[in-house]
């Protein structure tokens, strides 16, 4: 089932693909955020020794992240740039991730209850039907293990920050690179967790100021936010 894919944001990933690991070009904001992430992610699962996926691993920031941590890491995404970006600076890097190009859901055909922990960061607001996401995620976590998801809330305050702020005022993001109508509120993205049968342990929220480069974790879900659960 690769339907679940929409080749109009894999291009939008792929056509940058070159600047993933640029800390100044319309990545940044993932390269601002990545420590605050990895730090809540490993402060939750401990990462060391784990088999640990990477559903929509883009250019491997958070999947690279993870492996210095001492993850062992295999990661996914649908965009061959993406993807070959990611392996070559693995390689410069000196960490083993096991890098596919892959469908979340044709993953977990074929490598179901293989993970201790799933993540799959700032990828569901790109995808048709996020829902098949989050249940291929439950698929491919074994029993007990954790799954982590960030995405962007829907409300009028999260339409300012992400798309008008992020993308026309401030323009760190290309034109496009969100669609509103594709953000999650948090108390669906928990109801496709419940429906694929993860318990919800935590969703908390992210703040990031782009003119200092902070970013951290707040009770304020309103714009970004995390959610993290467990399979029963
Ligand atoms: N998770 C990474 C990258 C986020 S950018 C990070 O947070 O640093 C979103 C990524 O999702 C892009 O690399 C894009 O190619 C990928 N993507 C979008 N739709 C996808 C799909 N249906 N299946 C797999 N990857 C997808």
């Amino acid at each position: 089932m690769t339907s679940n894919v929409d080749p109009q944001e894999i291009s939008k990933f792929s056509e940058g693909a070159d600047r993933w690991w640029d800390p100044d070009s319309d990545f940044r904001p993932l390269h601002d955020i990545n420590p605050t992430r990895l730090a809540w992610i490993d402060g939750a699962c401990s990462l060391r020794g784990k088999r640990v996926l990477d559903v929509g691993c883009g250019g491997g920031l958070l999947s690279e992240g993870m492996a210095k941590l001492g993850g062992k890491v295999s990661a996914i995404d649908m965009s061959a740039e993406a993807l070959a970006v990611a392996r070559a600076h693995a390689v410069a890097s000196a960490y083993e991730i096991d890098y596919q190009l892959c469908a979340a859901e044709a993953y977990a055909s074929q490598h179901a209850g293989k993970f201790n922990v799933i993540t799959c960061l700032e990828m569901l607001e790109h995808v048709p039907d996020p829902a098949s996401v989050v249940n291929a995620c439950a698929q491919l976590v074994k029993p007990g293990g954790q799954v982590f998801f960030s995405t962007i809330n829907r409300n009028p305050k999260a339409y300012l920050m992400a798309v008008v702020g992020a993308e026309y005022v401030l323009r760190l993001l290309a034109r496009g690179t969100h669609d509103y109508a594709k953000f999650i509120r948090p108390a669906e993205l928990a109801s496709f967790c419940r429906d694929a049968g993860l318990m919800v342990d935590e969703i908390i929220g992210m703040r990031y100021e782009p003119f200092s480069r902070y970013a951290e974790l707040t009770a304020d879900t309103s714009v970004n936010y995390l959610l993290r659960a467990r399979r029963a």
